[in-house]
């Protein structure tokens, strides 16, 4: 048998998780479900348009809820591009699990030999015990990181995530509570900041990758604190690959939803479609041929069974 099935109820989990903060949206803002570290410094997030970028995930959301419940032509096209979800296939049933939790942390790189700190006071313990005595030493050459913000320890790649400027974002659960970390200095310059800056399309056959906007990062990263980071390794950034992908993997793969999201949102919202990710005149509409009541909802519960065995996730970007 196909093993789409269980990654169609993920899709629509996803959806529903990101409806069922919606319908309370009006007025929800990102304080609502994140601490953003405040300040200008040692990754504080003030004067950045992080308010906006929210907004916009929001709006996505919304939009690629829509779009996986609509069952007109047009609108499945988009899930079979950017899910190989076909027409027949279910994309609308699921739970609704919903941790939405922090923004942005500090973290202190230590020696597994140095003074550990203290996780009540913050201080270097007056105990004088060792990092490797109070936090499980790891083998792997992962070093431990101490985060105040926080006050507990974790494991990470050695040196500065952000100073590498391939990097744009990372979201952590092994945290408590997980965390979204942006490299903003590290955004395109070339590119706008939110939805209302995508350059306006013109023209035929302007690809989805082309019309980037940093509210997206946001976007992404999203899919890995609400689906967990084990659960979401990035496949491909590239969306030549994505669209390639089979069902199961495209909706482990982030950037899918959110290339996705973006292409759905600008089939709605401009004279074209995206549906195939590039722009293209929308089609006349007509009546589907199968709705999702004629989905066999015995093969998808038969699936529902289904669980994965991923090592738990450090670090993903
Ligand atoms: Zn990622």
């Amino acid at each position: 048998m196909p093993s789409y099935t269980p990654s169609l109820l993920r899709i629509a989990q996803v959806a529903i998780i990101l409806t069922t903060f919606t319908p309370a949206i009006l007025g929800i803002s990102v304080g609502d479900v994140f601490i953003v570290k405040t300040g200008t410094t040692n990754g504080g997030c003030d004067g950045k348009n992080i308010d906006g970028w929210f907004d916009d995930t929001v709006t996505l959301a919304n939009s690629a809820s829509a779009g996986a419940a609509a069952v007109d032509q047009d609108s499945r096209k988009y899930l079979m591009t950017f899910f190989s979800i076909r027409p027949q296939d279910d994309a609308t049933k699921a739970g609704a699990p919903s941790p939405f939790t922090k923004l942005t942390v500090l973290m202190l790189e230590q020696k597994w030999t140095d003074i550990a700190f203290d996780d009540v006071t913050g201080l270097p313990r007056t105990d004088q015990k060792k990092v490797e005595d109070v936090f499980p030493k790891d083998t792997n050459g992962l070093v431990p990181f101490w985060s105040d913000d926080l006050r507990q320890y974790l494991k990470a790649e050695p040196g500065d995530y952000c100073s590498d400027k391939d990097n744009l974002a990372a979201t952590q659960d092994q945290t408590g509570p997980s965390t979204v970390t942006l490299c903003i200095d590290n955004f395109a310059s070339t590119q706008g900041e939110t939805l209302a800056s995508v350059p306006s399309v013109t023209k035929e056959k302007v690809s989805v990758s082309s019309l980037q906007v940093h509210s997206l990062t946001l976007f992404h990263e999203m899919f890995h604190l609400v689906l967990g980071t084990a659960g979401t390794p990035d496949h491909s950034y590239n969306l030549n690959s994505i669209v390639r992908f089979g069902t199961a993997k495209a909706t482990e793969n982030p950037e899918s939803y959110t290339f996705y999201a973006l292409a759905y949102y600008l089939g709605q919202t401009t004279q074209f479609t995206f549906a195939n990710s590039k722009s293209a005149k929308k089609p006349s509409p007509i009546t589907p041929k199968r709705s999702p009541s004629e989905i066999d909802l015995g093969l998808l519960a038969r699936f529902q069974m289904d669980t994965r065995d991923v090592p738990r996730g450090v670090w993903v970007a």
